[in-house]
């Protein structure tokens, strides 16, 4: 359903700058932002804590709704707090985003974690949201979808160097998970048909944030 608020979607395999890119995007518009990859990791880091298990799909999709923790937008990061207490430094490493790519495959996990996706965009003037499905299925009607990607090998250098890790082990484990994420049978991570494709190799941060810029407040008419 269409809203008053304006909604730019960004969906993008690992490491292709989505968040950042996001993040600056919505600073320059002066809108809301939201990492939707927050609601995965969250939910594994907080079914690990629970004791509940990665593989039980009903338990999982239960734990969605449970009022033990919460994601909550801000500026820098999309936080999680479980039991009241901010957790999120635990969140955002490899390891996390591989267990967040496991429970991801589930149909009902994802359907549970919809609607608290969407509400992101109420009583927001403008929204850029980040994630594998943003434009197909958490916002199909977004006002702009952009589909931000970059080489493999670019896109393993940019993680191993964030993370202080080993550039070979990032980048298995990176295409290990776009395959786990685009080959899975519901919302799988893919081009929008009506997205605008950018390919961010051999271009810094600035640069890719001041073209989303110059296109969206020309289409938007911002
Ligand atoms: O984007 P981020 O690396 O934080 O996402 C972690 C994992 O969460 C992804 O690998 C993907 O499996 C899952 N995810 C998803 N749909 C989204 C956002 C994230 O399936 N909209």
């Amino acid at each position: 359903m269409k809203t008053a608020t304006k909604i730019i979607t960004i969906d993008g395999p690992a490491a292709s700058g989505k968040t950042s890119v996001s993040r600056m995007l919505a600073q320059r518009h002066g809108w809301a932002w939201v990492s939707t990859g927050a609601f995965y990791r969250g939910l594994a880091y907080v079914a690990k804590r629970e004791g509940v298990s990665l593989e039980d799909e009903s338990a999982l999709a239960k734990l969605c709704a449970s009022n033990l923790w919460e994601v909550r937008m801000s500026d820098q990061c999309t936080l999680v707090f479980l039991h009241g207490h901010d957790v999120t430094s635990e969140i955002y490493s490899e390891e996390s985003g591989a267990a967040a790519s496991s429970i991801s495959r589930f149909p009902e996990v994802r359907a549970n974690l919809l609607e608290a996706q969407r509400a992101c965009a109420n009583g927001v003037v403008g929204l850029v949201a980040e994630g594998r499905d943003c434009g197909t299925v958490v916002f199909p009607e977004a006002d702009f979808k952009i589909y931000l990607t970059a080489g493999s090998a670019n896109r393993a250098a940019r993680r191993a160097k964030e993370e202080g890790r080993d550039l070979e082990e990032t980048k298995k484990a990176q295409v290990l998970r776009d395959l786990q994420d685009s080959s899975r049978q519901t919302a799988p991570m893919q081009v929008p048909p009506d997205a605008h494709v950018i390919d961010s190799s051999g271009l810094d941060l600035n640069e890719v944030v001041e073209i989303l810029e110059k296109l969206t407040r020309k289409e938007l008419e911002l």
